[in-house]
């Protein structure tokens, strides 16, 4: 028997699962939500509390339902979290008024 090396640790990519579809992905391919005082919280730092792992590119792991195993009570909060912060990634320049028509004429 020729043991190729055993590796204990595998951890040297961190990977995670997503908690919406458990996909084992790269960290990095994950947009982490943090539990910080008995709340979840997208925005909270890195290093504080326990983080839970939704895909960052797949939209189908931000609905609500899909969320609740993880969040509980909170899923849909994060489910509107995650949508606001990244659909639409494209419009975000100028105009925050953006339904001004120029056809309205102020006389
Ligand atoms: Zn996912």
């Amino acid at each position: 028997m020729h043991a190729a090396l055993p590796t204990p640790h595998p951890a040297h990519v961190p990977e995670r699962s997503c908690v919406a579809c458990r996909r084992k992905r790269p960290q990095a391919e994950f947009l982490r939500v943090t539990r910080v005082g008995g709340r979840w919280d997208l925005r909270a730092g890195h290093r504080v509390g326990r983080g839970a792992y939704v895909c960052a590119d797949t939209p189908e792991c931000w609905q609500e339902k899909r969320l609740r195993r993880a969040f509980r009570a909170q899923a849909a909060e994060i489910a509107a979290q995650l949508q606001t912060q990244h659909a639409a990634p494209q419009q975000q320049s100028s105009a925050p008024s953006a339904r001004v028509s120029p056809e309205v004429s102020h006389v």
